[in-house]
């Protein structure tokens, strides 16, 4: 499948348009970025571990019985998807509390989330991706009418897939974010899965294996994606 035109760079991805109308090619960079941009570093490898691991997580989904975008890996840095219309949403699901829940709402750094839970945020790097309801999504007409309940409990069902899959592997999966569009009235999972929208933890020592290195300055980043990888591929 031949690439055609940028049709949307993000900080991480550049996406392109195909000779196939529904069909486009994700492109994974090197940049790693965080807090809205203002952290940002290229470094080397970065986007053909996360194609690697993204690929890997998605057809490992896909058995699983959960619709993806995922077709195939295409190269070291490409994977082709097919093309939906992105929901302006990320949805959330935390089993235990880090990050911004730490911080915005005062949890206890990692305390259980049992049932895990569910937050859906705006994404808009301008307005600082703001925490919403889904009534906001209803009232803003950020998503068809029902597709917040489905997001949530599609969400759900990829947590128990993927904490399971993640658990068998020695990694203990904290939280994650996910993308959804949707292909005419389906709802499908689109972006990536990797540990740039995971925190991934390991589970016998609690070292921390993902883009919190980056955030935090820990060293050893994408030392920590390669065994991310390593693990993953098994
Ligand atoms: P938090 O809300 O604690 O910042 O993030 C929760 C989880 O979602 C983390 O695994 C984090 O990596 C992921 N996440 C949230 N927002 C973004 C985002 O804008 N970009 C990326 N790459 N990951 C995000």
């Amino acid at each position: 499948m031949n690439k055609r035109e940028k049709l949307y760079e993000g900080k991480a991805k550049v996406l392109w348009t195909t000779d196939s109308p529904e069909h486009m090619v994700q492109e994974f960079k090197d940049d790693a970025t965080a807090f809205d941009g203002t952290k940002h570093a290229v470094v080397q490898g970065k986007g053909q571990f996360n194609n690697a691991i993204s690929s890997r997580l998605f057809e490992m989904l896909r058995d699983a019985g959960i619709r993806t975008h995922f077709v195939r890996k295409l190269s070291e840095r490409e994977m082709l998807v097919e093309r939906l219309q992105m929901l302006p949403v990320e949805v959330v699901v935390r089993n235990s509390a880090a990050g911004s829940i730490v911080k915005r709402l005062g949890a206890t750094p990692g305390a259980r989330f049992d049932p895990p839970l569910v937050e859906f945020f705006l994404k808009n790097d301008a307005l600082h991706d703001p925490l919403i309801t889904d009534d906001h999504i209803r009232a803003l007409g950020l998503a068809p009418a029902g597709a917040a309940a489905q997001m949530r409990e599609r969400a759900l069902e990829i947590n128990d897939v993927l904490r399971r899959f993640l658990a068998g592997r020695g990694v203990d999966l904290v939280d994650f974010k996910l993308e959804f569009g949707m292909k005419g009235d389906e709802l499908v999972l689109g972006d990536e899965v990797s540990p740039d929208t995971c925190r991934l933890h390991d589970a016998a020592t609690g070292r921390i294996m993902d883009k919190d290195r980056f955030r935090q300055d820990l060293g050893g980043f994408m030392e920590a994606y390669g065994e991310v990888l390593d693990r993953v591929a098994s």
